[in-house]
């Protein structure tokens, strides 16, 4: 299940050479070209999946548990002093690369990065409402 026009798939199968932190037959880990702080990483399946809602549940389940893995290494060696898993689907969202992949951010006081929103003020009755659509 590879995509050939996805520089992801070609990353992940090792046809494009990347910096690699982990392998194994399902997925590769490597450091993002573009880091939101230092040791910023990408964990990527090997087949393609485009987003999260393509992705199989056994692989979502195995990403979860590489994530919790790296992070703890990644925390251990960088000494970093917090941690940012993100994963975004579909333009709007942020997403500019369609194959799946789980952003692993370490944090370090003081670093100035942002990820984050403006927090909304619904009302009781509007996140009641919303509480409705999405049952
Ligand atoms: P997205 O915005 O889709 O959630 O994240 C895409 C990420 O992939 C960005 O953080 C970007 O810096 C990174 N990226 C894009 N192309 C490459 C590449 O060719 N190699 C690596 N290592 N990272 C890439
Ligand atoms: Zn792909």
């Amino acid at each position: 299940m590879k995509n050939e026009n996805c520089i992801f798939c070609k990353i992940a199968n090792g046809e494009i050479p990347s910096k690699t932190l982990y392998e194994d037959e399902e997925f590769r880990v490597i450091l993002d070209l573009g880091p939101a702080t230092k040791g910023h990483a990408l964990i990527l399946p090997k087949n393609h999946f485009a987003n999260l809602y393509e992705l199989p549940d056994e692989t979502a389940a195995k990403v979860m548990r590489l994530a919790k893995k790296m992070a703890g290494t990644m925390t251990e060696k960088l000494g970093c002093d917090g941690f940012n898993l993100v994963q975004n689907n579909g333009e709007c969202a942020g997403q500019t690369v369609f194959h799946f992949h789980m952003h692993l951010i370490p944090r370090y006081e003081g670093d100035g990065q942002k990820i984050g929103w403006k927090p909304g003020e619904p009302t009781q009755e509007e996140l009641e409402e919303i509480r409705k659509q999405i049952l």
